[in-house]
């Protein structure tokens, strides 16, 4: 380590536990940040001042007047341009010796498995629970750790999980994307946002520097009573991952379950299939054939494995389940639909 870093980071080095070792790690290590609103600002600051060695953001969104009020990254002048490029640009002035790479784009399944790879840690810093679900399944699935924060009104919550379970969807059954508020609707409390961004920092910069870390709580912290609850996550037996990896494995190897969030992305020939029951399916569709989980293994039985199905049910459960029955009968191109029938985008519907 040079003298101008040990200079630089003193105040971390000194710390019990934390040292030069400390400090090497993190100039080592890779960390991916999804979203780059409010809880990022605060976040990226503070991993970019702490030496990262490399810091990515991915996110396609630009600057907007009402983002000002909790998204302390940008200024006025910074409106209507690109947020990942924004943010580069100031991080760098606040660390030169940081390697900071950008994405002007929004995470989907099909560049987050890719993507996720090339780094050691996650941080969910998104405002939507679409986005959040796709990280968790992604994380879930290479056993990568990741932090996740979200904030309603005056209240957050703060989690860091292992990768291995409990997991988001834990604690979420079956969640109704469609009925999700934004900001924008029921409003936030802006520095709530900054204690989330820093309850993120805190976490990566531990885990990396070599501390001892507790895993898979949850956090809830109130601005309006200062009251702090501090849950330990149990693993959901209903939950759609299955936390048992051992058992996962043997029936079904990881990367044939995939997912997709717009069948439009879709540049292939697919069947569709809604795996619920057929009254379900008379009320409200996205096309194709109803067959129900029940029946599925039956159906495909005599089709041939090599065919792209994409399934999918009222909120994403069902037809994960139905993927991973059709990944074990053999099918390698099986996908299922994020979010389903509620959840669906509009060009989907
Ligand atoms: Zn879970």
């Amino acid at each position: 380590m040079q003298s101008s870093e040990i200079k630089r980071y003193h105040s971390h080095i000194m710390l019990d536990g934390f040292g030069v070792s400390g400090q090497i790690k993190l100039s080592k290590a890779k960390v991916l940040c999804v979203g780059a609103g409010g809880i990022a600002s605060p976040f990226l600051y503070y991993l970019a001042a702490a030496g990262i060695g490399t810091l990515a953001i991915i996110d396609g969104d630009t600057v907007s007047v009402d983002n000002l009020c909790r998204q302390i990254l940008y200024t006025q002048n910074d409106v209507a341009l690109k947020k990942v490029d924004v943010a580069k640009a100031k991080l760098a002035k606040l660390n030169s010796e940081i390697c900071i790479e950008v994405f002007d784009d929004y995470l989907d399944m099909a560049n987050a498995q890719a993507l996720f790879r090339r780094y050691d840690l996650v941080a969910d810093c998104s405002d939507n629970y679409r986005t959040k679900l796709i990280i968790n399944d992604v994380c879930v699935a290479g056993e990568q750790p990741f932090v996740t924060a979200s904030a309603r009104q005056h209240k957050g919550h703060f989690a860091f999980f292992d990768g291995k379970g409990p997991c988001y969807r834990c604690l979420f059954d079956e969640l109704d994307v469609q009925q999700e508020e934004s900001c924008h609707e029921v409003g936030v409390f802006s520095p709530v946002l900054g204690m989330l961004g820093s309850l993120q920092a805190i976490a990566i910069i531990k885990f990396l520097a070599g501390y001892a870390c507790a895993f898979n709580q949850l956090l809830e912290i109130d601005a309006l009573t200062l009251q702090q609850k501090l849950f330990t996550l149990q693993i959901n037996k209903n939950c759609v991952l299955q936390h048992h990896s051992a058992v996962r494995h043997e029936v079904v190897p990881e990367q044939q379950v995939q997912f997709v969030s717009c069948l439009k992305s879709l540049h292939r020939k697919y069947q569709l299939i809604d795996v619920r029951s057929l009254s379900e399916h008379n009320q409200r569709n996205l096309g194709g054939e109803c067959i129900p989980l029940e029946n599925l293994a039956t159906y495909f039985a005599k089709v041939s494995p090599t065919e792209c199905i994409v399934l999918y049910c009222q909120a994403g459960k069902r037809s994960q389940l139905a993927c991973e029955i059709l990944a074990s009968m053999g099918f390698k191109e099986v996908y299922s639909l994020v979010g389903g029938v509620s959840g669906a985008c509009s060009c989907c519907v």
